[in-house]
Formats: structure tokens, C-alpha cells, sequence
């Protein structure tokens, strides 16, 4: 791997990269098939993702003609890598054995280890007989949509393909390791003013919250739109407030300490409510949600932007979900994505269709509207929340510290790049942009 890296910090041709032999085995962090019953008994509190992530040398696998091979320079941890990490909802082996019967590419996937990670920032080292637009030497970012464009289905949205999976989650070889496999349907061109770090924290969750607000296919957001986002300082929060703002719209973003409400004032959100400090109590036991506690939630919204929200940004789930439905405005939206805090999901009816809201559900995003967030990202209207870093050897750390709701923004993870703040092709573009602007997070968090 050390001549990999001496030749991509040289600055090497795509020809020389080209011929640099692969190694045989690389260093992935990876669960075992064997320990997925480690924590039977345990509350998904008590799980420690440590305990399960293991780092340490797997098989590189032979290339199928649409893949390429990635030297991940950088990765970063989302949520899906603390659910395989604590085998919860369910183990993830299920789905690699399911890729496994699709097809003979398909069958690699099905190992006793799960290399995961669903981000990657790198240069490609060698593509498949198939790749048409990317080559050796090429800087990029991957997103996670994992579709066979062979189905039918893939073709109107891929997000609607029967077999659509997200890479390093529901595949194998993901990017939280110093080398991975991917479709070459999942490559976009590295954002040149940012770092490998940086440029690794985005593609999963901002293009998530892209296509729950901005593509075709979820909120639709309008310019004048009011936007109430939980978790304004999370992952695909803090895009989410980036996306209102850029779009014309008014965020009002919830956070749970007033240091999270600081970064999201410095953000430029002017309507912040501190959850934890307003003690909401939505459920006054577990089978029983308390109406008032909604209405008091409702009144502070009201109370911030004027008026009730044209859109509710949801994903913690069951906590907050009947709240979510409540506060909607009349003939409103409320786009959800997740069940963090359980998906088992009650809201009072009544409120839902006397009101005429609507309740969209969304799930990451396509090819197209993956790029359109990268081009974002690119030009400088939205920044990477890159809040912390990480080395590969210490990513058990990070993912605890993510399933303990402990980091703001998004957590980068070191893999080939030795240090932080490498990878920039363009420094004056990142002068024009502004220090200050992509720094945000990793200064004030
Ligand atoms: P994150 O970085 O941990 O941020 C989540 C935020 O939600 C936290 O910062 C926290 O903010 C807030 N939160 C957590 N529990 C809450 C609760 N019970 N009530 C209210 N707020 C709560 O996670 P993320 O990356 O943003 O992901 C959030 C969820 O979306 C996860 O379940 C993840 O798996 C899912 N997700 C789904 C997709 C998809 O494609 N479907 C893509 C990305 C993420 P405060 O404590 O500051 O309020």
C-alpha cells in the first residue's frame, strides 16, 4: 500500500497508477459473521460498536467489468455503520447472502467478514473492461446507491430498483478500509478545495437530504418554504439546514445543548429551539403520547417563524414522529427517512387527514441527485460538516461516540491519508469560499 500512497502524494500519471501492482489483502474495519450474536440480551445502549469493528487484513476481491478499484484515501462513519456494528435492526451477513445468490459477481459479497462504510474519498487504481468515464489516477468521491441497471426497474428513479442496496451496508468491500470496491455508477469528481477528509463526510448523508427536500421525488421544497429540521447539527441535519438556506427557505432547527445552538446560529439558522432545555415530554409513558407537549412544541414554532411549517424534516422516529405530524402545517409535509429512536411509529390519524398533510418517504438518492449534491458541495454553496477525525485503527471510537449521539456534523475517518488536511488541488478556490465557511464544524464543535 506504501507505494500506492508515495505514488498518489507524488502526484503519479493515471499509467503509472495503472501499472503499480495490487496487493493481495488490504487493511478493512469489518464485522465477523461468527460474533453477530455477540450482543443477544443487550439494550442497543448497552452495544459497544468497538466491540464488534474489528480492523484487520480481508482478500481483495476480483474486479467485475463495471467496477473500479478505489484507494480510499479518507471514509467517514454514518449512522447505517453503528446499526451493522450492533447487528441491529437486524445482522447485516442477511443481506450479503442475499447478493450472494444474485449473480456470480454477487457471490464475492457473501463472506464471513463485512467490510463497511458507506463514504469514500480516493483515486481510482484500476477499472473493469466495462468503465467507460473514469480511469486510473482519477480523484473522486462514491456515493452508496449499490444498483444493477440490468433490471427494469432501476430505470425511472433507481432508487425504485427492485435489487437498489447501499454500498457498505447491504454490500461488501465498503469504504472504511484503505482499499474498495465500487460500481462505476457511484464515482463522482472530487470537490478540488477540499481535503480528502472533508470531501470523504458528504455524499451519504447530504444527498439524502437533498432528495428528502430539493430532487423530484420527496418535499419539493419551494423559496419562502419553512422548513422544521430535528437534529439540525447531525449528519443529514446540517445539510438539511445548509439546503434550506441555499433554496430560500427558513430553517427552524432542533438541537439538544446550547453548544449545538450556537453552531447553528453560526450557521445562519435564526430559529433554534434547544429540545433538551424546553424538556418536551411527547410520551408521558411508553404507550401514551401527551397532545399538550405537541401543542407547546407547535406554539414555540409558531412563537420563532410565525407560523406553522411547510415541511418537517423527520427521522429520529418514534419519539418525535406524532409531534412531527402535529406541528405540520395545513396541506403540509412531513418526509421521513429513518426510526433512530424506534420505528414502530404512532400519530394521532385525525390530525393527518383533517388537515390534509402528507407523510413522503425517502431514502437516500439517485445517481443524478447524488451529483447534484456533489456540484453543491463543489461549488462552495454548501460545506462539509466535518466535525472530527479519525485514524482507521481508532474507527470504533468514532462509531461509539455516534451511537452515543455525542458528535456534531459528521466524523471523518483517516484510511490512506496520513494526515488531515491533504488532498486539496485547489487553494485558491478554497480561499474564494472562504476558510471560515468549511471549517465550521471542526473549529466550533
Ligand atoms: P446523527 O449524526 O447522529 O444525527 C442525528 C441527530 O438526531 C442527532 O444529532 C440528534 O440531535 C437528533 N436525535 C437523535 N435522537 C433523537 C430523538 N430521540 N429525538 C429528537 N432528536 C434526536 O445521525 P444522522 O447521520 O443525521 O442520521 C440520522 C438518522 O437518519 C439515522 O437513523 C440514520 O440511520 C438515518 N439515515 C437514513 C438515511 C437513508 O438513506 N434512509 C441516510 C442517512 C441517515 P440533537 O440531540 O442535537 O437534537
Amino acid at each position: 500500500m506504501q507505494e500506492i500512497l508515495d505514488a498518489i502524494n507524488a502526484g503519479a500519471t493515471g499509467d503509472d497508477i495503472a501499472n503499480i501492482e495490487l496487493p493481495e489483502t488490504y487493511r478493512a474495519a469489518h464485522v465477523l459473521r461468527s460474533e453477530q450474536e455477540m450482543f443477544e440480551g443487550l439494550e442497543s445502549a448497552e452495544k459497544d460498536p468497538r466491540e464488534a469493528l474489528h480492523v484487520g487484513e480481508v482478500p481483495l476481491p476480483e474486479l467485475a467489468p463495471n467496477e473500479v478499484v478505489l484507494a480510499n484515501m479518507a471514509s467517514s462513519i454514518n449512522f447505517n455503520t453503528v446499526w451493522t456494528s450492533i447487528f441491529e435492526p437486524m445482522s447485516t451477513f442477511g443481506f450479503l447472502d442475499r447478493l450472494g445468490k444474485e449473480s456470480e459477481w454477487g457471490a464475492r459479497h457473501a463472506q464471513d467478514f463485512h467490510v463497511v462504510g458507506s463514504d469514500a474519498s480516493g483515486v481510482v487504481l484500476r477499472v473493469g473492461s466495462a468503465v467507460r468515464n473514469w480511469k486510473p489516477g482519477d480523484q473522486v468521491t462514491v456515493h452508496c446507491n449499490y444498483v444493477d441497471d440490468q433490471d427494469p426497474s432501476a430505470h425511472n428513479d433507481s432508487m425504485l430498483a427492485a435489487n437498489q442496496r447501499i454500498w457498505g451496508f447491504e454490500s461488501n468491500f465498503g469504504g472504511l478500509a484503505d482499499i474498495s470496491i465500487v460500481k462505476a455508477n457511484q464515482l463522482m469528481p472530487k470537490p478540488s478545495h477540499l481535503s480528502w477528509e472533508e470531501s470523504a463526510v458528504n455524499a451519504l448523508c447530504g444527498s439524502t437530504s437533498y432528495r428528502m427536500l430539493v430532487g423530484n421525488h420527496a418535499a419539493r421544497m419551494k423559496q419562502g418554504d419553512s422548513v422544521f429540521v430535528w437534529g439540525a447539527t447531525g449528519g443529514i441535519g446540517a445539510y438539511a439546514i445548509q439546503l434550506v438556506l441555499n433554496g430560500g427557505g427558513i430553517p427552524v432547527g432542533v438541537v439538544s445543548s446550547p453548544k449545538r445552538a450556537e453552531l447553528l446560529r453560526a450557521m445562519g439558522c435564526e430559529a433554534v429551539i434547544d429540545r433538551r432545555e424546553q424538556g418536551y415530554k411527547f410520551w408521558s409513558d411508553d404507550t401514551t403520547q401527551d397532545e399538550r407537549e405537541w401543542r407547546r412544541l407547535g406554539k414555540d414554532v409558531r412563537g420563532l417563524i410565525g407560523g406553522d411549517p411547510d415541511i418537517v424534516f423527520e427521522h429520529p422516529g418514534r419519539s418525535t414522529f406524532g409531534a412531527s405530524v402535529f406541528i405540520t402545517k395545513r396541506g403540509g409535509t412531513i418526509v421521513t427517512c429513518a426510526a433512530t429512536s424506534g420505528y414502530m411509529i404512532e400519530y394521532d390519524n385525525r390530525h393527518l387527514w383533517m388537515k390534509l398533510k402528507n407523510i413522503i418517504s425517502s431514502h437516500f438518492a439517485n445517481y443524478q441527485e447524488a451529483w447534484n449534491m456533489n456540484r453543491l458541495i463543489d461549488s462552495g454553496a454548501i460545506q462539509p460538516v466535518l466535525s472530527d477525525v479519525f485514524t482507521l485503527d481508532t474507527v470504533g471510537d468514532a462509531a461509539l461516540k455516534v451511537h452515543r449521539n455525542e458528535a456534531e456534523g459528521k466524523l471523518g475517518v483517516l484510511c490512506l491519508a496520513p494526515e488531515e488536511g491533504m488532498g486539496i488541488t485547489d487553494p485558491e478556490k478554497r480561499e474564494r469560499i472562504g476558510e471560515d465557511k468549511i471549517t465550521l464544524f471542526r473549529r466550533m464543535s
